[in-house]
């Protein structure tokens, strides 16, 4: 997408990454902490968050939340208190970008490791779901609040060998049309899947460790889409799938 944000586009906006400390989510928070959103960094590793919420001061945007939280532990107790820590904080969440993932195995179901399936169940579906659950009366409190679901080609449809990642992603792309139509003309919530397609990342080596990372689009390449569906030039877009080769 040749997406050109004004560099105002998320001033004033406040905005959730999770998975902030590393990857896409890492280049996404900074990205739009660079278009003026206050962003909150929710990670797994305290120490990699930090370093988000350094470099970010240090260029002089709006200073960033810290949430340390393991998504694969974590309770909908913790996440309630998380909101309320968030509305007492903000009053408020103009943008929500579920990325935080882990790949798990690629091999067949058949032999797959059936608590290493619940972990990969646990962050890429079920936490989603909490999270979303506790912080749709925060994103209900935005004039115009974007939700963003991570999805993934697998996700779209799942493929032989993908294991619990593809079998989380169709599940969350299940949940976020069904909260598309539900939010619609109900909110100013809009919920939209967004598939970065192959990107140079820590995790795409690990699913294929025999590629040349060269050969592959950068996280900051796919910024103009994900300002876009961040910012206020998507109000209107619901319930969509943006894929971005
Ligand atoms: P990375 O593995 O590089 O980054 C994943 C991020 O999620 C890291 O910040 C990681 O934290 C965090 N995370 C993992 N587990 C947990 C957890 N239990 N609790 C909290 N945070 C956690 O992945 P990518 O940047 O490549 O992926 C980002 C999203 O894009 C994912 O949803 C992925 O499925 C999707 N995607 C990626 C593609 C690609 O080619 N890269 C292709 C299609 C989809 P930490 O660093 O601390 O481990």
């Amino acid at each position: 997408m040749d997406y050109q944000a004004p560099q105002d586009l998320l001033a004033n906006k406040v905005i959730l990454v999770t998975g902030a400390g590393a990857g896409i989510g890492r280049v996404a928070a900074t990205t739009f902490a660079r278009y003026g959103a206050t962003v909150i960094l929710l990670g797994r590793t305290t120490a990699k968050l930090e370093q988000v919420y350094d470099e970010i001061v240090a260029a002089g945007y709006p200073e960033p939340g810290l949430a340390p939280m393991d998504l694969a532990g974590a309770s909908s107790d913790d996440m309630r208190q998380f909101a309320e820590v968030l509305e007492n904080t903000y009053g408020r969440l103009d943008g929500l970008l579920h990325n935080a993932a882990l790949l798990g195995e690629r091999i067949p179901v058949e032999h797959y490791d059936i608590s290493k399936w619940m972990t990969v169940m646990q962050v890429n579906f079920n936490a989603v779901f909490m999270l979303t659950r506790q912080l749709l009366p925060l994103l209900r409190q935005s004039a115009a609040a974007s939700l963003v679901f991570t999805s993934s080609s697998v996700g779209a449809e799942p493929k032989a060998y993908w294991g619990a990642y593809a079998v989380s992603k169709y599940a969350m792309e299940g949940l976020a049309k069904l909260l598309a139509e539900e939010l619609e003309n109900t909110s100013p919530v809009r919920v939209n899947i967004l598939n970065p397609g192959a990107t140079r990342t820590r995790m795409r080596a690990q699913a294929y460790p025999n590629e040349n990372p060269a050969t592959l689009k950068s996280a900051d390449s796919l910024m103009p889409l994900y300002l876009y569906l961040m910012g206020d030039a998507s109000i209107g877009v619901n319930g969509q799938t943006l894929v971005a080769d």
